[in-house]
């Protein structure tokens, strides 16, 4: 039993899942229908239609009922075979645990990355990829596999110049990306950017709870599919890619999640995906804002691969971010992202995506510095003015002089 009384909704402000906007909260109520009926056909394609637009690709995406675990699990199996080398890159405690998994799977990850804590402050580096795929005359190395948006952190690598990188090795590698809670809220291009398999998932900027989760694939990783030997039923792409020809699934799928994904669909493209990023930003630099005037350091230590979706904050030394982030739970009934891997107790982390706006970041930031000043963190000044200035300044609509 709680001993306090939140009043009020919550601030759900972990970076994913986000807040589920009222409008999908009502899709999904409507009643389950036949899986197997001629309704479901249509909303099947619809969803697997407009889910391409998200990815930027003509490509099949494939949706799991499953969490983003799965459909890593999913990239990996369908693509590669026991004891393949994949090189895979640290910048944080999502790539960790994607090269865990493909360690579990059989596979022989390599781990590229800055070393210590710098490489969770960092974006991939991109030389360092293309300067091990030069060495690999002999091609052993048979995926690059990178996290978009890491969550762990609030990096945005450039997976543009990852398939650069890739391209001037001249190495057939295929190129797998994480980037679950980089969809829809920060700029991604599958086909443009030549990536092979994009992993993502519903709990992040599609603004949906937790529960279906996407491949997009290539030509080249259907290839691959098919000759690949890791075991895979559940997650094989083929039967499935088969029957959302028509628009249903060889098992049961996710139904009432489906029903939102279609809201959200219609939510983030009626906004339009350039606007939906460019308020993205907007929120992530008034935020990075009060973080500086705090006088707090911000996680990514490299302006240039900010993340657009959360911001992570380092807590001064002597204080424990988790006991920080229990304050403001306590007193503010908000939950903030905690410190994970090697950042626990060192870190916690600020989303600001999917249904956000100025307000909410408004109210969040409230909450952090009120929570900061009764956890006895000296602040060097109000993070919440200097965001409302950001804000302010950014808008071009004075009232009218009468
Ligand atoms: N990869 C990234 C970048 C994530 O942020 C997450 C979850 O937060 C995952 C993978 C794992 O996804 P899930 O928890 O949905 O299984």
């Amino acid at each position: 039993k709680l001993d306090f009384h939140p009043a009020g909704r919550h601030f759900l402000q972990i970076p994913g899942p986000s807040p589920v906007p009222d409008r999908i909260l009502r899709a999904m109520s409507l009643p389950t229908i036949d899986h197997r009926g001629p309704e479901f056909g249509a909303l099947g394609r619809q969803v697997l239609d407009g889910i391409k637009k998200i990815f930027k690709t003509e490509q099949p995406v494939i949706i799991y009922p499953a969490s983003g675990t799965g459909a890593w699990e999913a990239a990996l199996t369908n693509t590669l075979s026991a004891g393949d080398t994949v090189l895979m890159y640290e910048t944080g405690h999502f790539a960790t645990l994607w090269k865990k998994m493909a360690e579990a799977l059989g596979l022989k990850p390599e781990f590229l990355g800055l070393p210590g804590i710098e490489g969770w402050r960092r974006g991939v580096q991109a030389d360092l990829i293309e300067e091990r795929l030069r060495k690999d005359s002999g091609h052993q190395i048979k995926a690059v596999c990178v996290v978009h948006n890491e969550t762990s952190t609030g990096v945005t690598s450039d997976i543009a110049a990852v398939r650069r990188a890739i391209d001037a090795a001249g190495h057939p590698a295929l190129l797998l990306v994480d980037t679950i809670s980089g969809l829809a809220s920060a700029d991604y291009r599958h086909d443009e950017w030549g990536v092979d398999v994009t992993v993502s998932g519903s709990q992040k900027g599609l603004m949906l709870p937790p529960g279906i989760s996407f491949n997009a694939v290539s030509k080249k990783a259907i290839e691959a599919s098919k000759s690949s030997r890791l075991p895979k039923a559940f997650w094989g792409w083929n039967e499935i890619i088969e029957m959302n020809a028509t628009g249903y699934w060889p098992y049961t799928p996710n139904t009432n999640l489906l029903y939102g994904l279609h809201e959200a669909l219609e939510m983030i493209l009626g906004e339009g995906l350039d606007n939906v990023f460019a308020r993205h930003e907007r929120l992530a630099e008034a935020c990075r804002q009060a973080v500086t005037a705090w006088g707090l350091e911000i996680q990514c230590a490299d302006p240039a691969v900010y993340s657009p979706v959360l911001t992570g904050v380092m807590t001064p030394a002597g204080f424990d971010a988790d006991a920080i982030r229990k304050v403001i739970y306590e007193n503010f009934n908000m939950s903030l992202g905690t410190g994970l891997g090697k950042m626990k107790g060192g870190m916690f982390r600020i989303g600001h995506l999917g249904e956000a706006n100025d307000l909410t970041l408004m109210a969040t930031l409230a909450g952090c510095e009120m929570g900061l000043k009764l956890a006895g963190v000296k602040l060097a000044g109000s993070g919440v003015q200097a965001a409302m200035d950001n804000l302010t300044a950014k808008k071009n609509k004075p009232a009218l002089k009468v």
